[in-house]
C-alpha cells in the first residue's frame, strides 16, 4: 500500500510499505479521510519521526481479525483516536483518555490502509460523509468536550477566541449547547466571515477593537459566561480570560504554568473562590439545624 511517511523535519514522503498484518482484536480499515490535526503539523516540524501520521480518519473496514465481535466487512467506521487498556475502570466506562495504564494515540491515517483495535472503532451513519465523519472524533469533538466541560447557563453568553477549525466549531457547539449568545474574536476579516454564518452573534477583531467594552455592553457588565481560548498564544489567552465574568469559567487547553500542570494533565478543574456566598451559608444554617444540638 502506498502511505506518506515522516522521514525528518518537515518532510514527508509517499512510499510503498506493506499493508499491515492484523492480530487478535483488530480491525483493517481502508482509509476514505484522513483529517490534518495541529498536531501533526507540530509533529512534522519536529525531528522526532513517527512513520505514518493522521489520527483523523474515517473509512470501510476491509478485514477484520480473530475475535473480533462488532464489526463485518463494508461497515462504515471513524477512529477513535486514544485507546486505552480497556480492562480499567476509566476504560470500561468508555474513558479511555483517564486509562490507569496509560492511553496510547492511534495513528496511521495518511496511509491507504491502517489496523485498529476493534474498540477504538465508532460507526459512521451512512447520512454523513467520509470527509465529514474523519472530523468528529477530534477536530469537533475537541472544543464540544471543552464548552461541556466548563458551565454555559441557558441563554448565557460564550466569547471564543480563534475562528480556525475548533473555534469554528465551537461557535457552533456552544449554540447547541445553550448559549444565547456567541462572541467571536479572530483578527482575519474571512474567519470572522465564517463564523457569522455560523450564527457568531457578534464578531470582533481583537487586535483593534475595543472588544472588552464591547462584551461588557453586550453582558450588562458583567464579562462573558465562558470564554475559550483556542489560541496557543499566552498573551491572547490573558485577553480571553479578562472578560470572563466572576464565578464564569475560562476554558483552554494549555495552561503553561507547569505549578498546574499536574491539574492541567489530569483535567481537574481549577477554580478561584473568595469567601462564601447567602446560598452556601444558608445550606450551613439549615444543616447546623437538623443535625445539631442547640
Ligand atoms: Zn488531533
Ligand atoms: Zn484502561
Amino acid at each position: 500500500m502506498k502511505a506518506a511517511i515522516h522521514v525528518g523535519k518537515e518532510r514527508v514522503e509517499v512510499r510503498e510499505v506493506s499493508t499491515p498484518s492484523l492480530e487478535k482484536g483488530e480491525c483493517l480499515v481502508e482509509v476514505e479521510a484522513c483529517g490534518i490535526c495541529g498536531s501533526d503539523r507540530w509533529w512534522l516540524s519536529g525531528d522526532l519521526t513517527r512513520d505514518i501520521q493522521g489520527h483523523e480518519i474515517s473509512g470501510t473496514i476491509a478485514a477484520v481479525g480473530e475475535e473480533v465481535e462488532r464489526w463485518q466487512v463494508g461497515d462504515r467506521v471513524v477512529v477513535y483516536a486514544v485507546i486505552g487498556c480497556g480492562e480499567c475502570g476509566p476504560c470500561k466506562q468508555g474513558m479511555d483518555p483517564y486509562c490507569l495504564q496509560g492511553p496510547k494515540s492511534v495513528c496511521g491515517g495518511f496511509a491507504e490502509y491502517t489496523k485498529v483495535k476493534e474498540r477504538s472503532l465508532l460507526p459512521l451513519d451512512p447520512s454523513v460523509d467520509f470527509v465529514t465523519g474523519c472530523l468528529l472524533t477530534d477536530n469537533v469533538g475537541t472544543p464540544m468536550r471543552a464548552l461541556a466541560r466548563g458551565k454555559i447557563p441557558a441563554g448565557g453568553v460564550v466569547a471564543v477566541w480563534g475562528l480556525g477549525p475548533l473555534g469554528l466549531v465551537a461557535v457552533q457547539g456552544a449554540k447547541i449547547l445553550g448559549a444565547g449568545k456567541v462572541v467571536a474574536l479572530d483578527p482575519v476579516p474571512k474567519r470572522r466571515e465564517v463564523a457569522r454564518s455560523l450564527g457568531a452573534d457578534i464578531v470582533l477583531n481583537p487586535s483593534s477593537e475595543d472588544f472588552e467594552n464591547v462584551v461588557l455592553r453586550a453582558t450588562g457588565g458583567y464579562g462573558v459566561d465562558l470564554s475559550l481560548c483556542t489560541v496557543r498564544d499566552d498573551g491572547v489567552a490573558e485577553k480571553a480570560a479578562s472578560i470572563v465574568r466572576r464565578n464564569g469559567w475560562f476554558v483552554r487547553r494549555r495552561i503553561r504554568d507547569l505549578r498546574f500542570w499536574g491539574l492541567v494533565l489530569h483535567e481537574v478543574g481549577l477554580c478561584c473562590k473568595r469567601g462564601t456566598c447567602k446560598k452556601r451559608a444558608h445550606q450551613a444554617w439549615a444543616y447546623r439545624h437538623a443535625h445539631l444540638p442547640a
